[in-house]
């Protein structure tokens, strides 16, 4: 199926760019290869909306996959961002405003007594784990069956289900070796968990799960879970991970954790702290973080890290996201969910509209999900024809099923009635789909 007729700037932008970047992108799913056609090269933001190369403007539910949760082009942090530009652009040099977004950090997530500032999300899962194996002198790795965290070697690791399966890569040039002592699991079992402590013990370094993943479409943790992973951790001398780049700041104030309270022993973060900008985090316990380099032997770094106009628009964004934000965004969530089923509901496609506070997403089945293999198991063909409906209608969806769907303060009634305007032909594009 092409779709490229619709965009002939964008498609020729691909062109050129498909010539000198592999796949034409600098993330894959950016590609459109899950759902074909060609992806829109964007050239411009304002509030809920994004315009691309061929002047067309789009509804955006994708927010940058996480980042843009006060909308495009927020007139505060613009005018931070400038102002950081202003006095230079970066000092390699400890400055004020990375202490600042250190200190918002640790005042909104109580059990993270210090952080460490990096530049993405994978820099910060790696250095955690990089952390964990260092203060427990252990080196293996529990992680979940369809919990992303950035492409860090040892963590691009999935094994069909069981218990205790040893990591087999999941790329060429991933080594055995890198993804050896990483154990994968499914996802919302604990049994699986105490089978592996007791298949290793004294060996596993850490735990680390998506706090509520987002990354097999939306699953959010079992009633339990997370606290769970605590005990077995805090049971048999492991850290605790939470892995909070997309939940953190998002879900709530104090993110995921703001919902549970589980106390991870390190959490990351990304997305919503760099305000559109390269800016992560890790961080927790101060005893674990004490162990990091220059105060610890545990050694990371990074050129960029705290970059004073990254911090800059982290900050005043983060400062922007008080209770009426947060209220603002769950509403709109709540709404669209509720538009999107009942469109559903009205052409007879099964699907079930999974959600972990203001996260999203759409499976075509009516089974539950709570793991991988129950999100594998959806009509994904069902979602290819109802993106495309929406995109040929003016809403920017993430192009693959299994990806949250992201709303922003920016998301007005105006936004909210143009999706509802073009739900009933995507629904009913999904019903006649076939595989
Ligand atoms: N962890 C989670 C839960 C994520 O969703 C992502 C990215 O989507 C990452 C880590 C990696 O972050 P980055 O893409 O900034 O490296």
């Amino acid at each position: 199926m092409s779709y490229s007729y619709e965009a002939p700037v964008s498609q020729s932008l691909f062109d050129r760019a498909s010539v000198v970047t592999p796949g034409g992108v600098n993330s894959p799913v950016r590609a459109f290869r899950a759902v074909g056609g060609t992806p829109r090269f964007m050239v411009s933001g304002t509030g809920p909306y994004l315009t691309d190369a061929d002047g067309r403007e789009y509804v955006d539910l994708v927010c940058s996959w996480g980042p843009m949760i006060l909308g495009h082009s927020h007139p505060e942090v613009i005018a931070a961002v400038q102002d950081a530009v202003g006095r230079g652009t970066s000092f390699g040099t400890p400055g004020e405003g990375e202490v600042a977004l250190a200190e918002e950090i640790v005042s909104r997530i109580e059990p993270v007594e210090q952080v460490r500032l990096v530049s993405s999300g994978t820099e910060a899962t790696m250095s955690a784990i990089r952390l964990a194996r260092g203060f427990t002198g252990r080196a293996k790795v529990v992680k979940f069956a369809g919990c992303y965290h950035g492409h860090v070697d040892a963590l691009l690791a999935a094994a069909g289900s069981g218990v205790a399966t040893f990591g087999l890569p999941d790329t060429p040039g991933v080594t055995g070796a890198q993804a050896g002592d990483t154990i994968v699991l499914p996802y919302n079992d604990l049994d699986a968990v105490r089978a592996a402590f007791a298949a290793a013990p004294g060996e596993i370094a850490c735990v680390i799960t998506e706090a509520s993943p987002g990354n097999m479409g939306v699953v959010p943790p079992l009633d339990g879970f997370n606290a769970g992973l605590k005990e077995i951790c805090a049971a048999n001398g492991a850290l605790y991970i939470s892995d909070e780049v997309m939940t953190g700041f998002r879900t709530s104030k104090a993110g995921w954790y703001g919902i549970d309270g589980v106390r991870p022993d390190l959490m990351t973060f990304g997305k919503v702290m760099g305000g559109g900008f390269p800016a992560a985090a890790f961080g927790g316990r101060a005893d674990v973080m004490a162990h990091l380099a220059p105060a610890g032997p545990v050694y990371q770094a990074g050129t960029l890290s705290g970059n004073p106009v990254a911090t800059a628009a982290g900050l005043a964004q983060l400062r922007l996201l008080d209770d009426a934000a947060y209220a603002k965004i769950d509403a709109v969530s709540a709404e669209l969910r509720g538009l999107v089923s009942e469109a559903f509901t009205k052409e007879g496609v099964a699907h079930t509209v999974s959600a972990a506070s203001n996260m999203f997403s759409v499976f075509f089945t009516d089974e539950p999900v709570l793991n991988y293999e129950d999100a594998k198991k959806q009509e994904a063909f069902r979602f290819t024809a109802f993106f495309h409906s929406m995109l040929a209608q003016g809403v920017y969806l993430p192009p693959s099923a299994f990806e949250s769907w992201f709303v922003s303060t920016a998301h007005d009634t105006q936004a909210v009635e143009r999706i509802a305007a073009a739900l009933p032909a995507a629904a009913r594009a999904a019903s006649e789909a076939t595989a």
